[in-house]
């Protein structure tokens, strides 16, 4: 999978030209850099201009490794897709898990704690997810079927099968359903600590809330560093809603958004001071 990141300081160049200029919404050709994914979020990127930069992939572990799943479909490794569309999901339940422990106002020290006592086990973290859909929703909350994909997977991942493409994609089906179903119903039920527990758990950088009317201070000693977001099958902030999304559907119906996401781009910056 390939990431599309930008030069922080040649968007600061273009921006401080364009806003110069009175324009306030620019589209400008700066070269896009692309990188592997990284574990920690985090990019040094040097661009054609000899900057050099950091920028910051401002999305959680699970919805980057289902997009890692879909681009190793395409790419045509459907055994891979298992493997990272099963890692989605592990790390899905922990993020379910600490947006409900925000939500019954557990500190996120304790939570931490809490949670690095499970954390090298996948079948302990199944439990804490259980228990935290049980005391968010009241409900057993929706889980892979232990004669169908529990089987597959297992069967994947440890016994070495080769699956087909139509079997990974279907098993996709089933983790995105789930991760979708169960982000909905967050989305209603704890909104506040959802979008608190991203901010917590993504790589950006956390920012102070800008004031509105701020003037403008160009400075090009500054270290600039940059920010993007990788729109996913399954988001947490941009949840597909409308048809005409390119998200829209289900995992086989993601190829042509991600085929063409790896075409040449023209970057659009939004200046939004
Ligand atoms: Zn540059």
């Amino acid at each position: 999978m390939i990431l599309r990141l930008f030069c922080p300081k040649c968007a600061y160049y273009a921006a401080k030209e364009k806003h110069q200029k009175g324009s306030s919404q620019i589209a400008i050709d700066i070269s896009m850099q692309v990188s592997r994914p990284s574990d920690d979020g985090k990019y040094e990127v040097h661009c054609a201009a000899a900057h050099v930069s950091t920028v910051t992939v401002d999305n959680v572990k699970f919805e980057l490794l289902f997009e890692m799943g879909l681009n190793a479909l395409v790419d045509g490794y459907p055994r891979e897709a298992v493997s990272s569309f099963t890692s989605a999901l592990e790390r899905f339940y922990e993020f379910y898990w600490h947006v409900a422990t925000a939500f019954h106002s557990i500190p996120t020290e304790q939570a931490d704690v809490a949670w690095k006592a499970v954390a090298k086990k996948s079948e302990r973290q199944l439990g804490m997810f259980v228990t935290a859909g049980l005391l968010l929703t009241k409900q057993c909350p929706d889980l892979l079927n232990p004669n169908q994909e529990v089987k597959f997977r297992n069967n994947v991942i440890h016994g070495g099968y080769i699956p087909t493409a139509d079997e990974a994609i279907a098993f996709g089906d089933v983790v995105m359903q789930l991760i979708n179903d169960s982000l909905a119903t967050l989305r209603t039920l704890a909104p506040k600590e959802l979008m608190a527990t991203y901010e917590r758990l993504s790589p950006a950088e956390k920012k102070e809330p800008r004031a509105k009317s701020v003037e403008i201070i160009w400075n090009d000693a500054e270290d600039h560093t940059g920010t993007v977001n990788i729109l996913s099958a399954v988001d947490v902030r941009h949840p597909v809603t409308a048809k005409d999304d390119l998200r829209h559907g289900g995992v086989a119906d993601q190829f042509k958004r991600i085929l063409r996401d790896r075409e040449p781009h023209r970057l659009n910056l939004l200046d939004k001071h």
